[in-house]
């Protein structure tokens, strides 16, 4: 077994003791291989391990990914989970499946407009600041009912849930309480009637706590691509 195809194989495992603790189906939670920074063709040795789902955060270097992988395209899923400036929703718009980092109106906005006849709803997720922080790009909690209610109304997108990136924590307890806050909000948006079904949550190094929490996506890049290195 390749090393890839061995990493994918403990995340798996780790997603399924997780959920048995949690008496959670591991059925219901899905792997979102994070590729961003690798080439097509770990994508491609990936895809052959059994991975369909990938996430990417750069547009630059994901559409060029897409159309590397165009003989693929058919059989996996790509999940745009960065920082989305409202210049480049386009590309986004027009070779993704899903977003997960809807963090305005605007962008959902442009994001409806641009998505082309033809092609499914672009599936999307509101990214909530869970932990508050100045620098983290995401809804504030106290405006996620009324952003989440508009963006639901707009055609062409299928709004699916609610996703986060929490400050990193150590000890499991600190990991459980931002997914937990996610979690209620999605409850609560959903008892007022928002057909939400996708908790975002949980990386390589707190995805135990985020499937403790509810994640229905946990998003992996480290734990199965190895680390990362960021050109100069
Ligand atoms: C990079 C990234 C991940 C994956 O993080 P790892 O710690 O490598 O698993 C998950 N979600 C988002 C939004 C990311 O940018």
């Amino acid at each position: 077994m390749s090393d890839l195809a061995h990493n994918l194989d403990s995340v798996h495992r780790r997603i399924e003791r997780a959920a048995q603790s949690a008496g959670r189906d591991p059925a219901t939670i899905a792997l979102l291989a994070v590729s961003k920074t690798f080439p097509a063709d770990a994508v491609r040795e990936a895809h052959a391990a059994g991975q369909r789902a990938f996430g990417e955060n750069y547009v630059q270097e994901s559409i060029a990914k897409i159309e590397t992988l165009a003989d693929l395209r058919a059989e996996l899923e790509w999940h745009f989970i960065g920082p989305l400036q409202s210049n480049k929703t386009k590309p986004v718009a027009q070779h993704f499946d899903w977003v997960h980092s809807v963090d305005r109106l605007k962008i959902a906005q442009r994001l409806a407009e641009q998505r082309p006849d033809g092609l499914p709803p672009l599936n999307v997720c509101l990214q909530v600041n869970i932990s508050g922080e100045d620098t983290k790009s995401g809804v504030a909690p106290a405006e996620v009912p009324s952003v989440a209610r508009e963006i639901a109304a707009l055609p062409k997108l299928r709004l699916r849930g609610l996703m986060s990136i929490p400050e990193p924590a150590d000890d499991a307890e600190a990991q459980r309480a931002p997914h937990r806050a996610l979690r209620e909000l999605f409850e609560r948006l959903r008892a007022e009637g928002l057909e939400l079904d996708t908790l975002s949550m949980g990386m390589s190094s707190d995805l135990e706590a985020a499937v403790l929490e509810g994640a229905t996506i946990v998003r992996v890049g480290t734990a199965i691509f190895g680390a990362r290195q960021y050109a100069q």
